[in-house]
C-alpha cells in the first residue's frame, strides 16, 4: 500500500447519527479527522455507495472477466460508488467460474485504479427456479456438493442469490454462511412459509440474508398468499435490496418496503452493460437486449438488467420524500452492515475514506475510494 496524502475537504458532513453538520473532514486511506465549524452550504459529504449486486457498465460485464470488471467499476464510481460486488448471471457452469476467477484476479491484482473497491463477487444463480428467470438465460441448476465445493475453493463470493426451495439449497447457504456469505434470497417460487422457515433456520446460524431485488422475480403479495415478498419484508432480519430505477419497482412498492422495514432497505442498480451509454442494442446472458428510455427489455419484453446508478437512484428517492440522511443510509451502512463491512459505511475516525460529495441539486461533485479522487469525466445534465 502507498502512502497516501491528507486531504481535507469542508462541507456539511453527514454523521453517524443521521445528522449533518457542518465542518471539515480529513483522511488518508482512512478519515482521520472531523470537526464542526463553518463550512460552505451547497457541498453535501456521505459515505460513499455501495452496490450490492451489479452485473455491468460502460459496455462491460462481470461474465467478461477482468477488462469486463474495470469497466463497470469506474463507470459507477463516476456516479458515487465506491465499493461494489461483481455479479454473475446464470450461465453454464464453467463460464460462472471463469467469471468468479475474474473478480478474484481483479481483487488479487489490487483492484481498480480510478475505479470503485472490489470486496468480492455477488453469485446470481445458477441455483435458481427454473420458472422464476426473469431476464437470466435458462442455466438454472440444482446446488450440488461437489459445484458447492468449487466455489468455496474459490474464495471469492461475498453474497449469493438462490431459490429456497430447491433440493439442496439449505445446505448450499449452510456452507456459504459458514464463510460470511450473504444468502440472499431471489428468482424464486417459494410460498412465504418456506421462505420463513429458510430465513430462521439462517438466523439461527447467525448468517446474513437479504431480498434479492425486492418484488422482482419472486411475485406478488396477497392477503391469504403473501409469497415470498411478504415473508421477506415481514422478517425482523433480512435486508432488502431494491431497484429504485421507476421501471422495477412502483414508488408505493419501494414506500411500503421503507415504512416496513427501516434500516433494513438497500438500493441496489442491478446495472447490465449498457449503463452509462444510453439507448440502443445490447446484451445480457448472451440475449440480445434493447434499451429505450432508460429501460432495457428482452425481446419478449421481459424487463431485463437496469441502466440506473446509484445517483439516480438517490435523487430517485429523494424525489419521493424521504430525508437525504435515510436515503443515505440506504446507500452506505444498510449495505455494509448486509455484508458484514465494518470498515466503511459511514463517515467515523479509523474508517476507510470511502467518500461521495454532492451539490445542492444532488449531482455528483467528487469521489473518493479510500481516500483517493476519482478523476471525474464531464456529464451531461442528471435527470
Ligand atoms: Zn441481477
Amino acid at each position: 500500500m502507498t502512502a497516501r496524502s491528507t486531504h481535507t475537504l469542508r462541507g456539511h458532513i453527514l454523521h453517524p447519527d443521521g445528522e449533518f453538520r457542518p465542518g471539515s473532514l480529513s483522511f488518508g486511506l482512512q478519515i482521520s479527522g472531523l470537526t464542526t465549524e463553518a463550512a460552505p452550504a451547497d457541498l453535501y459529504i456521505l459515505p460513499g455507495f455501495i452496490d450490492t449486486h451489479i452485473h455491468g457498465g460502460a459496455g462491460g460485464d462481470t461474465m467478461d472477466g477482468p477488462a469486463g470488471i474495470q469497466k463497470l467499476a469506474r463507470l459507477h464510481a463516476q456516479h458515487g460508488t465506491t465499493t461494489l460486488l461483481p455479479t454473475t448471471i446464470t450461465h453454464r457452469w464453467p463460464e460462472v467460474l471463469a467469471a468468479l476467477r475474474g473478480v478474484r484476479e481483479v481483487m488479487d491484482a489490487g483492484g481498480v485504479v480510478g475505479g470503485a473497491d472490489i470486496v468480492g463477487a455477488h453469485l446470481e444463480g445458477p441455483f435458481i427456479s427454473p420458472g422464476r428467470l426473469g431476464a437470466q438465460p435458462p442455466h438454472a441448476v440444482l446446488p450440488q456438493p461437489d459445484l458447492t465445493a468449487e466455489l468455496l475453493a474459490l474464495d471469492v463470493i461475498r453474497a449469493v442469490t438462490l431459490a429456497p426451495e430447491l433440493p439442496g439449497a439449505l445446505e448450499l447457504a449452510r456452507a456459504l454462511a459458514g464463510r460470511g456469505v450473504r444468502i440472499g434470497i431471489g428468482h424464486t417460487r417459494a410460498d412465504a412459509d418456506t421462505v420463513s422457515a429458510f430465513l430462521h433456520t439462517l438466523h439461527e446460524l447467525g448468517a446474513r440474508t437479504c431480498a434479492t431485488h425486492l418484488y422482482n422475480a419472486m411475485g406478488g403479495i396477497e392477503g391469504r398468499t403473501p409469497g415470498a415478498a411478504g415473508a421477506l419484508l415481514a422478517d425482523p432480519h433480512a435486508f432488502l435490496e431494491v431497484i429504485l430505477d421507476s421501471v422495477h419497482v412502483h414508488p408505493t412498492a419501494f414506500l411500503l418496503a421503507h415504512a416496513a422495514a427501516p434500516g433494513r432497505v438497500l438500493l441496489i442498480t442491478d446495472a447490465m452493460r449498457a449503463a452509462g451509454l444510453g439507448d440502443g442494442p445490447s446484451e445480457l446472458g448472451g440475449q440480445p437486449v434493447t434499451v429505450q428510455g432508460g429501460k432495457a427489455t428482452l425481446a419478449d419484453g421481459t424487463i431485463a438488467g437496469s441502466v440506473l446508478t446509484l445517483d439516480v437512484a438517490l435523487r430517485n428517492a429523494v424525489r419521493l420524500g424521504l430525508p437525504l440522511p435515510e436515503v443515505s443510509r440506504m446507500l452506505s451502512a444498510a449495505p455494509a452492515a448486509s455484508l458484514g463491512l465494518t470498515d466503511r459505511g459511514e463517515l467515523r475516525v479509523g474508517l476507510r475514506a470511502d467518500l461521495t460529495v454532492l451539490d445542492a441539486d444532488l449531482n455528483v461533485k467528487a469521489v473518493y475510494v479510500g481516500g483517493q479522487a476519482i478523476p471525474l469525466q464531464p456529464t451531461e445534465a442528471h435527470a
